[in-house]
This record gives structure tokens, C-alpha cells and sequence, in this order.
């Protein structure tokens, strides 16, 4: 049926309101509207980091779409038949067969969040001094995968790193670059291909099932195995059945499956596309790897039939999975991000294009052209958001790049973003109007901005509690 999806630019659609949301409310939390005063002692006390800012002092909440999802009345129902037990409970196997069912893999081990389970792989797949290929980074990845003794390489298409290009898939792989990867030492010293779908660092960019399937043609040559972060799989596999020749007539489900089809294991975090709060999980094809991964779960996670979870905390993911792979919700889900991107656009601020499937992210090197990156743009667009309404939004550039490991330096990346994250099934139409009112606003007085200095500096994933203090104009 043709007209079950959106085309890629959705403008007309938009104002038809085709994306309108598959649910009605049942139950509302009452929001805080502060003074400017209030905000500003609150972002001073928070050393200008969205992330020390206490969530009662915020009003729109675009931080992360991590755990601030709106679950469902089935999932709320799902809660009320935990079953406690310490081992085999009733709702690890109804979470193992619905991850079986919609992701397709054979063994699955849950942990209490995505990166227990990145840690597992690691620990599991990596022997130190071994190459890590992955496309772009994610941050807790990157950080388990170096850890373990890997060695990190970024091996996603050049168009990722340019904010202006319109690549239809700009989280595909460069199969240059990992053909390079592999030809340094061979096969063997490439622990695995760590492949996200979709890139939630390049902006929430999609992969391709046409690069995934030359990517695994590369990778069996060398024999060199591909685990997949599908976090955001769902999203990803929208994009591939509004893009992709071929796909147009193919349900959500059967595109995650296939993707899920042509890589040897997946992990996530359950906190994003499974419309819960707390969750991940770990599945792989392999046996004996399941083996040892199952093994090691009970050291840092728990029993291999709870790893880190309640029941119920289970039993809703088992309902959210399924959810999360339904026609109508996920068209509303991104379209919601579009009807944003296209306020936006609408208002001449610059943002990455096209816009991604969890978020709009602001081009804070555009927006603020005077500061260097060593001001900390992006960070300072964050703060300056906060002052002017209220709504929190999250640093994606040179603070959450961190420091090389071997020179001690900055990384310095391309991208210097701020992200404005929208939670799942959480905010209104009306409520991204005000998002847009306030981007313009900040934007209008982008000239007055001086940028920010690093006052505290923690050693790992600085970003979640680095503090700053205004530069003097
Ligand atoms: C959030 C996230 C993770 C880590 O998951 P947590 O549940 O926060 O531990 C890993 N990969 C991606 C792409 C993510 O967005």
C-alpha cells in the first residue's frame, strides 16, 4: 500500500498532519515554568552543564531521548505481572521471545542498560591491541570498546562529518576505510565491525541495507564478525522504507529483521526505540560466545535471567519492543522531529540535514561563527536555550568528544552540535512551537554570546559532569 509511508520530504504531509500520533493521553505530569532569575542561578549552581541541572527546574526536556519515554497503558499493565523471582521469572522469557521475534536473534542475555551490554561484548570479542571499526562513535561504546584494549577507528562515510550534506544514508560505512582497517594487520586484528543503525552522533543518520550487505561481503572475506547497536534499529529501518529502492512496500518489522539478518549479534539500549525507561540486552547467534557472555553477566550485571532488571522492568520492554515496531507509531515518532526540523528551517537556523529520526541537531559551529571550538560552542548554545526558556538540550561536539588517549589533547571534531532530543510519546505539537520560538530567539541574539571555559574536568565521559564558567566579553 503506497500510502502507508511518508515520501522523504514530508512538507505537505506535514500540514495534513499524516504523522499525528496513534494514541490519545490518559494521564498528565504537570510541568514547571520558571523566571529567567531562577534559571540563571540554577544553570550557575549547574557549572553550565545541562546534565547537572536538576530536572525540576527544567520545562521542556529534550536532553536525551534515553529512559524519558511514555509508556503505553499496556506496558503500565504489563508492570503489575512482574514476577520477582531471583531466577526464571515469567517475564525474561516473555522479553527473550519478543527480542527473538522482532530482532530475530537466537540467544539473548538483558542487561540494566545499553552500555552493561557493550561492556559484555567487549569484554567478550575484543583482545587488547585489536582494531575497532566502527561507523562514527558512540560515546559508551567507544569508551567499553578502548577499555577492553581495542582500538578505535572511525570508518563512516566523509558526507557524516558535514553537517550540510544531504546523503540520503550518511551512517553507511565506507567500505574504503574498512578495507584499510583490515588490510593493516589482516582479519584477525579486527575484534569486530561495531555498527550502529542508526548513528546517533552524526545526527541520527541512517544505514542502508545496500551498504550493509557490501560491508558484510567485506567483513566474511576476512572473516571479521559485525555486532550491530540497534538502539535506534527502528528508526533506522523507517528511513530504509521511505529511501531505499525496493522497500517501499515493506512493513517496519520485516526491514528490522532483515538488517538484523546480515549482522552476527546486536545489543541495545531498551531506554530509546522499546519505549521504556530502564532496559538493554545482548544477542548473539554464536554459542560458545553466548556462553562465555552469559557467564559474565552474573559478574557485573546479575543472573542471566534478570541481568539488572526487575520483572516488571522486563515484562514492559517485552511489551514495548513490540510496540516500537508498529507502522503508525514510528511515522509519528520521526514525524514529530520533521514538524521541528521544519519550524526550523522555516526560520533560517542551522541544523544538520536531513534531519534524523530521534532529534534536531542545531549546527552550533554556524550558529555562533565568532567562537572558536575551544569556547565551547555547542555547550554554550545549550546553556544560552536554558536561560532563554527553560528547555534543556544536550552538548554533541568537542566536550563529548573527550581526549585522545595516546597525546592527551582535545579531540576535535567536525560536528559541533547541540541536540534537542524528543522523548517518545512525551511532548505536544504545541510544545515543539515553543521549542522553535526559543531556538529563534537564542539565534537572533547568537552575536552576544562570548562561549564558555572548563573549570572541572572528570577523567572519563567528561560531558555528563564537566563545569564552565562564562568568558569575560
Ligand atoms: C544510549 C545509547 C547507548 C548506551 O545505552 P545506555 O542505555 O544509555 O547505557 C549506546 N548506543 C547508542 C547509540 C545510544 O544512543
Amino acid at each position: 500500500m503506497s500510502t502507508t509511508h511518508l515520501p522523504a520530504t514530508t512538507g505537505q504531509q506535514l500540514r495534513r498532519r499524516s504523522w499525528a500520533e496513534p494514541w490519545k493521553i490518559k494521564m498528565v505530569e504537570p510541568l514547571t515554568i520558571t523566571t529567567p532569575e531562577h534559571r540563571r542561578s540554577a544553570l550557575e549552581e549547574a557549572g553550565y552543564n545541562t546534565f547537572l541541572l536538576r530536572s525540576e527546574d527544567v520545562y521542556i526536556d529534550l536532553l536525551t531521548d534515553s529512559g524519558t519515554n511514555a509508556m503505553s497503558d499496556r506496558q503500565w499493565a504489563a508492570l503489575m505481572l512482574g514476577d520477582e523471582a531471583y531466577a526464571g521469572s515469567r517475564n525474561f522469557y516473555e522479553f527473550e521471545d519478543a527480542i527473538r521475534e522482532t530482532y530475530g536473534f537466537t540467544h539473548v542475555v538483558p542487561t540494566h542498560q545499553g552500555r552493561g551490554a557493550e561492556h559484555l561484548l567487549s569484554q567478550c570479542a575484543i583482545r587488547p591491541g585489536q582494531f575497532v571499526p566502527g561507523n562514527m562513535y558512540f560515546t559508551t561504546t567507544r569508551d567499553h570498546e578502548e577499555r577492553a584494549g581495542g582500538i578505535f577507528v572511525d570508518v563512516i562515510i566523509d558526507e557524516a562529518h558535514d553537517p550540510e550534506s544531504l546523503h540520503p544514508f550518511k551512517g553507511n560505512v565506507d567500505l574504503q576505510k574498512l578495507a584499510e582497517v583490515i588490510g593493516r594487520r589482516g582479519g584477525s586484528e579486527v575484534a569486530f565491525l561495531s555498527l550502529a543503525a542508526t548513528v546517533n552522533m552524526a545526527g541520527g543518520q541512517p544505514v542502508s541495507i545496500t551498504n550493509l550487505r557490501e560491508v558484510r561481503d567485506l567483513c566474511q572475506r576476512h572473516g571479521v564478525p559485525i555486532y550491530l547497536d540497534a538502539t535506534r534499529l527502528v528508526e533506522n529501518a523507517l528511513f530504509i522504507q521511505e529511501r531505499e529502492p525496493g522497500y517501499a512496500d515493506r512493513t517496519i518489522a520485516s526491514i528490522v529483521r532483515e538488517f538484523c539478518s546480515l549482522v552476527d549479534g546486536a545489543w541495545m539500549s531498551a531506554k530509546k526505540d522499546a519505549l521504556v525507561n530502564i532496559g538493554g540486552w545482548l544477542a548473539v547467534n554464536d554459542e560458545q560466545l553466548f556462553e562465555e557472555i552469559r557467564n559474565l553477566v552474573i559478574v557485573f550485571e546479575g543472573l542471566h535471567t534478570y541481568g539488572g532488571l526487575a520483572g516488571r522492568d522486563m515484562a514492559a520492554v517485552a511489551v514495548g519492543v513490540r510496540e516500537s515496531v508498529q507502522e503508525e507509531h514510528i511515522r509519528a515518532r520521526v514525524g514529530q522531529v520533521r514538524y521541528l526540523g521544519e519550524l526550523l528551517d522555516g526560520a533560517g537556523v542551522p541544523l544538520v540535514h536531513p534531519v534524523g529520526g530521534h532529534g534536531i541537531f542545531l549546527d552550533a559551529k554556524r550558529f555562533y561563527p565568532h567562537l572558536p571550538q575551544d569556547a565551547f560552542p555547542a555547550q554554550t548554545l545549550a546553556a544560552e536555550l536554558y536561560l532563554d526558556s527553560g528547555i534543556r538540550s544536550m552538548e554533541r561536539g568537542i566536550v563529548s568528544a573527550g581526549r585522545d588517549p595516546k597525546t592527551g589533547d582535545h579531540r576535535r571534531p567536525r560536528l559541533e552540535l547541540t541536540r534537542l532530543t524528543i522523548p517518545r510519546r512525551v511532548y505536544t505539537q504545541a510544545h515543539m512551537d515553543v521549542v522553535a520560538e526559543a531556538v529563534e530567539a537564542v539565534y537572533a541574539a547568537a552575536g552576544s554570546a562570548r562561549g564558555l571555559r572548563m573549570t572541572h574536568e572528570p577523567r572519563y565521559l567528561r560531558f555528563f559532569q564537566a563545569r564552565f564558567e562564562p568568558l569575560e566579553a
